[in-house]
């Protein structure tokens, strides 16, 4: 046969988008499946479930990635991985992380289906905890041997939860520290994903070619005070954790429009304590996290935004405590991946447009090791994270479609 011709199953493809989409439900149309929550473990053992229906071999590596493989008769051969991630924010979409899985899988099936042998391995991966429950990235970064004991001591979700999730899906944090892959052995890694954003629709594009992916620091800073009367404590004699926090919360939005139009920072949660009317608040904690697209960007970010931390501290007579509660380096994506991508949307009619991702994503971590590419299918208004997640269904085929018939060009060219 002419691969060419060759197309995926979209009535499959949908019937399991469906099943997979009532796994973690909400009544409100989303999905909550946090990591290794209890839905989490159901939707990977539906992953299996489908994988040996199709007749894919399975493995699950040291670091809880699940896979489905197709493998060629040449043990030597490289693999091609596809994928993305099952794992939700909570309260989140059907479609992000899920697509990315379930186009893999179709590819899989529709190249084995069709009979037609390749001379690489392929892979449909769906990697550990991408939306960072825990740490965000992880079963990618141990995949691409960026994971560090340390990393696992500071971490976002806390260490508690850390060890708790991993006992409950059996496994280690050896395993995790294990789990690297060889860039030999690896040909490349290829991810479709929804935007997450309005760019695409706006562009009149069906399919965003990207060229780079945000690096993302994250931060727990506590102002510290001291605990007082709040009615007989003259308003000049009070060290007020919450005049350090909010002050700072304020200025750092203001220097990074400023000095840094191309970057986001979000102070997503402040907690005061002891948090009460009449007490003056002694401790104020914030979770700080910042995004830019180089390295040197985010380095003079991340310098720019602690300095201003502890001149507010200073302004206020407090104390200041930082924590690094983890780190992902931005990454740009294969030129030359783009290019299949480009040529495999326009044998199908699509059109592209490049972007930037300002979302972090397993391509990133896997673009260390290896060329690493990702495409963006349109999200109706740019929402995500959110049960208002949506994607038409045809762009959701087109996505598995070009990631088909880039598959088959790596492959055979
Ligand atoms: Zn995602």
């Amino acid at each position: 046969m002419n691969p060419s011709t060759l197309r995926i199953n979209a009535e499959r493809f949908k019937t399991n988008f469906e099943a997979l989409s009532k796994i973690g439900a909400t009544p409100d149309g989303g999905v909550h499946r946090p990591t290794f929550s209890q839905a989490h473990l159901q939707v990977r053992a539906w992953f299996r479930e489908l994988a040996a229906e199709a007749g894919l071999e399975f493995n699950i590596d040291s670091a809880g990635n699940h896979s489905a493989l197709l493998q060629c008769a040449d043990p030597e051969a490289p693999t091609l991985l596809l994928g993305s991630h099952l794992d939700s924010v909570t309260n989140g979409g059907r479609f992000d992380g899920a697509i990315g899985v379930l186009s893999a899988l179709e590819v899989l099936q529709t190249i084995k289906d069709a009979g037609l042998y390749l001379p690489i391995h392929l892979e449909a991966i769906d990697f550990t905890d991408e939306e960072g429950t825990l740490f965000g990235l992880m079963g990618s970064a141990a995949v691409a041997g960026k994971l560090t004991p340390q990393d696992l001591l500071g971490l976002r979700g806390g260490r508690n939860a850390l060890l708790s999730g991993l006992s409950r899906a059996g496994l280690t944090e050896e395993g995790l520290l294990m789990a690297k892959r060889q860039s030999h052995q690896t040909l490349g890694y290829l991810e479709v994903h929804i935007e997450q954003g309005s760019r695409l629709i706006e562009a009149g594009a069906d399919i965003g070619l990207v060229t780079s992916i945000v690096g993302t620091n994250s931060y727990r800073l506590t102002f510290l005070g001291r605990a007082d009367h709040a009615g007989t404590t003259p308003m000049d004699a009070r060290l007020d954790a919450g005049q350090g926090a909010s002050a700072f919360t304020l200025a750092a939005r203001q220097q990074v429009m400023r000095n840094y139009p191309q970057c986001v920072v979000n102070i997503g949660s402040m907690t005061l304590e002891p948090g009460a009317f009449n007490i003056v608040p002694e401790r104020a904690c914030l979770s700080l996290e910042f995004r830019a697209h180089d390295e040197d960007t985010l380095d003079q970010l991340e310098r720019a935004l602690l300095e201003l931390a502890e001149k507010e501290a200073q302004r206020f007579n407090l104390g200041l405590d930082i924590e690094s509660v983890g780190a992902h380096q931005p990454a740009l994506m294969s030129q030359q991946i783009q290019d299949v991508f480009h040529r495999a949307a326009k044998s199908l009619n699509l059109k592209t447009v490049p972007l930037a991702s300002f979302a972090g994503h397993d391509a990133q971590s896997m673009a260390s090791i290896c060329p690493a590419g990702m495409i963006f299918i349109p999200s109706v208004d740019g929402a995500s994270h959110s049960p208002r997640e949506y994607t038409e269904w045809q762009d959701c085929v087109n996505g598995a479609s070009v990631l088909l018939h880039a598959v088959l060009s790596m492959a055979i060219g």
